[in-house]
C-alpha cells in the first residue's frame, strides 16, 4: 500500500505541489523542495527496463569494439587495453546488469554510469593519446561515441552527464596537448569533439525538460482525480481508497482508527434561505475548519458526498475521541455562519456520528462507515448539534455524546 509501504516513499501527502511547480516553473532542471527528490525516486527507480537495455547495448558495442580496438594496439598499450576492457569493464556491466534485478542497487545506477562512462573514457583518451605519440593510428571518434551513450543511455540527469561529458572531453584535449606536438588537426578533432557535447547536450537537456513537464502533468491530474473542486477535500472515490488501506493496515499493526462522518444540519435551509452560492461558500468555510482538525501523517479529511465530510484520526487512543469530536463541533461553531432558519441554533452547525477502535479484519471499511452512519443517523434524531460515539464493532455501546 502506498501509504505504509515502507520500500516506497509517501509522495501523496501535498498533491497540489505539481500544480504550484507548473505554475511557477523551474529554473535549472531542478524542482523546489521535496518535490526534486521526488522526480529523482521516480526517474532513477522506476526506469528498469531502460536500465537493462542500456547495460545490454553498452556491452553489446564494446564487445564488438574490443577486437577492432586490438587490430590497431600494440604492446604495453595492448595489455593496458586487455585489462581495462576485458577484465575491468565488461565483468563490471556484466555484474550491473545483474544487478538491476535487485531493487536497491537501481537507485545507484546513475552514479554507477558515472563512475564507469568516465573510467572509458579517460582509458581510452590515455590509449588514444599513447598510440599517437608513438605515431601509430588510433581512432579518437570513440569519445563522441561515448558522449551520446552517457547523455541518453547512462540514466544520469542532465547535469551529472554533463560533468562526466566534459571530464572526458577535457581530458582528451589536455592529455593531446600535454603529450603530443603541435599539429593542424588537432584543433579539428577538438572542434568535433565539443560540437558534439553541444548538440548532445543541448538534445538532453530538452529531453530531461519535457520529461519533467510531463512528470507534474501527470502528479497535477492526480490531484484532479482524487480532488473535491469544490472544498479541495479528498473527494469520495479517494476517500474510499484511503479508508481501505488505512484499515488494512490498522488491523495489520493493530492501531486504532478514529472515525467521523460529519454532517451540516439543516443545510437545505440554508440553501433556501442563502442562496446555492452562499451554501457553496458556507461548505467551503466548514471544509477548510474540519480540514484543520486532522493533522497528523496518516490523519485525513475527505468530502464524503453533498454536505457530509468524512474525518478519521490514525493511531489515536480511544479516549481521545471525544475531544477530537468536540474540537471538530467547535471548529464549526467558531465560524459564526449566521443560520436563521435552523430549528436549533442561530449559526451553522454539524451532528456527527464516530467510531472508534482497532479493527477485526482486514476489510471491513465499509462495515465502519455504516456503523459511523447509525451513529449520525442517531445523533440527528436525537436533536442534531451533537457527535454520538460508538466503540468499533459494538453497535449498543456508546462511548459518549459530545454536545
Ligand atoms: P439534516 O439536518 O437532516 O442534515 O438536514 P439537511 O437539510 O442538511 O439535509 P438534506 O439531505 O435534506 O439536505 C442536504 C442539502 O445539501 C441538499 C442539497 O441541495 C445541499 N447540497 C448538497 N451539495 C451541495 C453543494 O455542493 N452546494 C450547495 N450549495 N448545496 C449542496
Ligand atoms: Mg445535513
Ligand atoms: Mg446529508
Amino acid at each position: 500500500m502506498t501509504n505504509c509501504d515502507e520500500a516506497m516513499p509517501d509522495f501523496d501527502r501535498d498533491l497540489k505541489k505539481y500544480d504550484r511547480q507548473l505554475k511557477r516553473g523551474f529554473k535549472k532542471l531542478t524542482f523546489s523542495g521535496d518535490l526534486e527528490s521526488e522526480f529523482r525516486y521516480f526517474y532513477h527507480a522506476r526506469n528498469v527496463v531502460k536500465q537493462r537495455g542500456a547495460i545490454l547495448v553498452g556491452l553489446i558495442l564494446l564487445v564488438l569494439l574490443i577486437p577492432l580496438d586490438m587490430e590497431y594496439l600494440r604492446g604495453e598499450a595492448e595489455h593496458f587495453y586487455l585489462i581495462t576492457r576485458a577484465v575491468i569493464t565488461v565483468p563490471l556491466l556484466a555484474l550491473a546488469l545483474i544487478l538491476t534485478f535487485n531493487e536497491r542497487f537501481r537507485r545507484y545506477f546513475p552514479i554507477f554510469s558515472f563512475i564507469i562512462i568516465s573510467f572509458i573514457g579517460v582509458t581510452t583518451n590515455l590509449l588514444v593519446v599513447y598510440m599517437q605519440k608513438a605515431l601509430l593510428h588510433a581512432p579518437y571518434e570513440g569519445a563522441m561515441l561515448l558522449i551520446m551513450v552517457a547523455f541518453f543511455l547512462g540514466g544520469m540527469l542532465f547535469r551529472q552527464a554533463l560533468v562526466c561529458i566534459l571530464g572526458i572531453a577535457l581530458s582528451y584535449i589536455v592529455l593531446s596537448e600535454l603529450y603530443l606536438p603541435p599539429e593542424p588537426y588537432r584543433l579539428h578533432r577538438y572542434f568535433f569533439i565539443l560540437a558534439t557535447c553541444l548538440i548532445g547536450g543541448v538534445s538532453a537537456y530538452t529531453l530531461e525538460y519535457q520529461v519533467r513537464i510531463a512528470f507534474l502533468q501527470r502528479g497535477a491530474l492526480r490531484y484532479l482525480a482524487k480532488t473535491d473542486p469544490l472544498t479541495g477535500l479528498l473527494n469520495r472515490g479517494a476517500i474510499n481508497h484511503k479508508l481501505s488501506q488505512l484499515v488494512e493496515y490498522a488491523f495489520r499493526e493493530q492501531k486504532t482508527i478514529t472515525l467521523m462522518l460529519a454532517d451540516v444540519d439543516y443545510f437545505k435551509p440554508y440553501n433556501d434561505c442563502y442562496g446555492h452560492l452562499e451554501g457553496d461558500r458556507c461548505l467551503q468555510a466548514v471544509a477548510a475548519a474540519l480540514g484543520r482538525n486532522c493533522q497528523r501523517p496518516l490523519d485525513f479529511v475527505g468530502r464524503y458526498g453533498g454536505e457530509e465530510f468524512l474525518l478519521l484520526w490514525f493511531d489515536a487512543a480511544p479516549k481521545e475521541a471525544a475531544g477530537f469530536a468536540h474540537r471538530a463541533k467547535d471548529s464549526i461553531e467558531e465560524l459564526r455562519i449566521p443560520h436563521f432558519d435552523s430549528d436549533i441554533s442561530e449559526q451553522v452547525t454539524i451532528s456527527g456520528g464516530m467510531v472508534t477502535g482497532v479493527p477485526s479484519q482486514p476489510e471491513q471499511a465499509e462495515a465502519i462507515l455504516q456503523q459511523a452512519d447509525q451513529c449520525l443517523y442517531r445523533a440527528k434524531e436525537s436533536g442534531r448539534n451533537r457527535v454520538i460515539i460508538q466503540d468499533l464493532g459494538d453497535e449498543n455501546s456508546i462511548i459518549a455524546l459530545v454536545k
